[in-house]
């Protein structure tokens, strides 16, 4: 089978693409514009597989887009380039638009210009899975049930409200235009490889410089954490079986507060430094964001009764081993920073 991966260089992306030649013979098609996001280094071994081919492209490109399923002619295709981080989407939400929504219309005309032309079993065979985020659900409150794929739609960021209008512009796509499509939208994912401007890579990179470590408001969002593996397990699931028009809520079962998350970085950081003066220390309440959601939670049982997928990994466990990872190969974050311009908008240290 050919699978084709729109952004396969990202942080999730990449972990389904060293997932998908790890432990699958398929062959891999990456289309990744290359953008800040992207972490080459993260699929460097698939290289030497032979089954790996990267096409730098631009979803935003209709002609692109159309361009490689001619070339390639997937039999799958796993859609996950998109703008992902909230505070970007504040700061400039064009780009999401066009990323998230128009990048997806592109997608999905191609797709249906590519099913047009199989016939028999490769036409049967076909499928497009959208991969997608709790946050188009909106905010809890405490007391509130988790999100079930039922849950009506509230998305209340540009990111959100981007990843929102995809999501229905795939349904409708499914339903108008019989795509075979699957859905799935998941928790707030953490684990190595991750682009250090979201929470858990930022704190640690900034408890390795002994900065202030920004925690929004009172540190009392909850968000659900769920290890990149256990994701990209879950997807390849989903992709490959799971139920064509459906969707699936993928978590972690792992709802902490920030600071909870904030203060477990620092235990970790402190267990590699025990010289050093206590990380939590360097805690520093800063403005909340514009329209936080206070909480976001899921409940996972539609793919745990359909596909019998659990989240495999602890937080209690992958959040030290994520610590560690990232202050193993901090010669990696540093110099992605530096090259990204991250360093700078960060206020981190530069360099290897
Ligand atoms: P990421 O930002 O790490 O990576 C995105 C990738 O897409 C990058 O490699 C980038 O170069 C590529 N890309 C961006 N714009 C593109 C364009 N116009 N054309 C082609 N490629 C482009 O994102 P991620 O965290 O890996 O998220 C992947 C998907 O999963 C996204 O759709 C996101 O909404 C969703 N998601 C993420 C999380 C999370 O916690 N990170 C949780 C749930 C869902």
């Amino acid at each position: 089978m050919k699978i084709l991966v729109t952004g396969g260089l990202g942080f999730i992306g990449s972990a389904v693409v060293r997932r998908l030649i790890a432990q699958t013979p398929h062959e891999v098609v990456v289309l990744d514009a290359l953008t800040y996001a992207a972490l080459p280094e993260a699929v460097a071994a698939c290289a030497d597989s032979g089954r790996y081919t990267l096409e730098r492209g631009d979803i935003r490109d209709p002609e692109r887009v159309r361009a490689v399923f001619e070339r390639h002619a997937p039999d799958l295709v796993m859609h996950l380039a998109a703008e992902s981080h909230v505070d970007r989407s504040i700061d400039g939400p064009g780009e999401f638009i066009q990323t998230n929504i128009v990048g997806t219309f592109n997608l999905l005309q191609a797709a249906r210009a590519h099913r047009e032309r199989l016939s028999g079993e490769a036409r049967a065979r076909f499928r497009f899975h959208h991969i997608s985020t709790d946050e188009v659900f909106g905010s809890l409150s405490l007391d509130e049930p988790a999100f079930t794929e039922e849950t009506r739609y509230d998305p209340r960021s540009p990111y959100s409200a981007s990843k929102a209008a995809s999501d229905h512009l795939v349904r409708a796509w499914g339903e108008t235009f019989g795509l075979p499509v699957v859905l799935s939208n998941c928790s707030n994912n953490y684990g190595p490889w991750q682009y250090p401007e979201k929470l858990i890579p930022v704190i640690i990179a900034k408890g390795r410089d002994r900065q202030p470590l920004p925690v929004y408001g009172k540190g009392e969002n909850i968000r659900d954490w769920l290890h990149v593996e256990d994701h990209a397990e879950a997807l390849i699931l989903i992709a490959t079986k799971g139920r064509l028009g459906e969707s699936y809520n993928v978590g972690g079962g792992a709802e902490r507060t920030n600071l909870q998350v904030v203060k477990a970085i620092c235990d970790a950081l402190d267990a590699r430094f025990p010289q050093a003066a206590p990380h939590a220390d360097l805690i520093s309440f800063v403005a909340d964001r514009p329209g936080h959601d206070f909480r976001y939670a899921i409940d996972f049982s539609r793919i745990e009764r359909e596909l019998g997928w659990r989240p495999k990994r602890s937080f209690e466990q992958g959040l030290p081993d994520t610590v560690n990872w990232y202050l193993d190969n901090e010669a990696w974050w540093r110099g992605l920073l530096e090259r990204t311009g991250g360093a700078q908008r960060l206020g981190l240290s530069a360099g290897g």
